[in-house]
């Protein structure tokens, strides 16, 4: 079958390599029919992220169930269903209190499409996924929603909402401010999710053009610049997708008192400096860790599914599987490839 890899940042080739085949009973195979670049994809493949190759590319999908195991009850052959990209049991004490990102069933770090990084379980950009938890992992496309519009809640949709939906759900109305840039679908989506939960205002920083209209056509005040204009302690809700030192600082000086700040940036260093005296003074919540997509799934699908939020807003283009190899390494913000 056809899987794209990376073997060095720069080199992406269409790779035959054997087709998975079903391990355990409680397994399943699915063929990707819509697969989503992650924030994450473009510095891998650029050489921007320590994460060495070879990787099989491809880690936040929908696909098309084509077999299961004996002892597989949700899913059938035919259904569509959400991969997530964290490999997760759904029975060990972490995944049964949420903590999906950190199943204790199987290696830290468990996923697709991180190559060694990740336990190498393969690549959505292929024609078969093995899922091996297929029950506590898969969940069913909601009748009407198109697979493309949706093949980011594997991964960057989730990761958007719990910046900002567990505080909105306690107490709406909060002001939300969003610093773009690095984490580039991410930051817009946790715009569109504001807005969709119902917030106060939302402020976008960013200094893409192209982003700024998109958050401003969520409802977004824009606001071109690489961080906010200074540090105001104005926001309840502040997310850090710039992945700088710059924007973690700004981001936690602009968060109130009791207020809570989610950096999904990711900076690449042993040791980054925090603005702790001045967090500690102002007495704010600091997130920071992988999200746990299949957690929040449910509450992401049920979100788009009664049209609060569209997410193929914030798709550049969908392309066919072929064009995978060149697109990935041409700037984006969200591509979406289809077999
Ligand atoms: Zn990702
Ligand atoms: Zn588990």
């Amino acid at each position: 079958m056809r899987q794209l890899v990376m073997n060095e940042p720069g080199e992406l080739d269409w790779t035959e390599i054997p087709e998975p085949d079903l391990e355990g009973p409680g397994e399943c195979l699915v063929r990707p029919v819509a697969v989503a670049t992650c924030d994450l994809d473009g510095p891998i493949v650029r050489g921007e992220a320590p994460i060495p190759g070879p990787i099989k590319l491809g880690h936040e999908g929908v696909g098309e169930v084509v077999e299961v195991g004996n002892d597989v009850e949700t899913v059938s052959p035919g259904d569509l269903v959400v991969i997530p990209f964290q490999i997760s049991c759904g029975e060990c004490d972490n995944c049964r209190s949420g903590l999906t990102g950190n199943c204790l069933t199987v290696p830290p770090r468990s996923m697709y499409g991180f190559g060694a990084l990740g336990g190498d379980w393969g690549g959505m950009l292929s024609d078969l996924v093995r899922v091996p938890f297929a029950d506590a992992m898969l969940l069913k496309v909601p009748d009407g929603l198109d697979p493309v519009a949706i093949a980011s809640a594997a991964d960057n949709i989730p990761d958007a909402w719990r910046t900002v939906a567990p505080y909105l759900l306690q107490s709406p109305e909060k002001d939300v401010l969003v610093i773009g840039g690095a984490a580039r679908s991410i930051g817009l989506y946790a715009v569109g999710i504001a807005q969709a939960l119902g917030t106060g205002t939302v402020t976008y920083v960013d200094d893409d053009p192209v982003r700024l209209g998109i958050a401003s056509d969520l409802g977004a005040r824009p606001i071109e610049a690489s961080v906010p204009p200074g540090p105001d302690h104005d926001f309840e809700i502040v997310v850090d997708a710039g992945a700088s030192r710059e924007s973690l600082a700004s981001a936690c000086c602009s968060t109130s008192a009791g207020g809570d700040c989610t950096h999904v940036g990711i900076i690449y260093e042993p040791e980054t400096p925090i603005p702790l005296l001045e967090m500690y003074s102002t007495g704010i919540h600091f997130h920071v860790g992988r999200a746990a997509a299949r957690a929040d799934l449910p509450a992401v699908l049920e979100l788009i599914s009664n049209g609060g939020f569209d997410p193929s807003v914030v798709t550049d283009r969908v392309l066919p599987f072929e064009q995978a190899a060149t697109a990935l390494l041409e700037p984006h913000n969200k591509l979406i490839f289809a077999p």
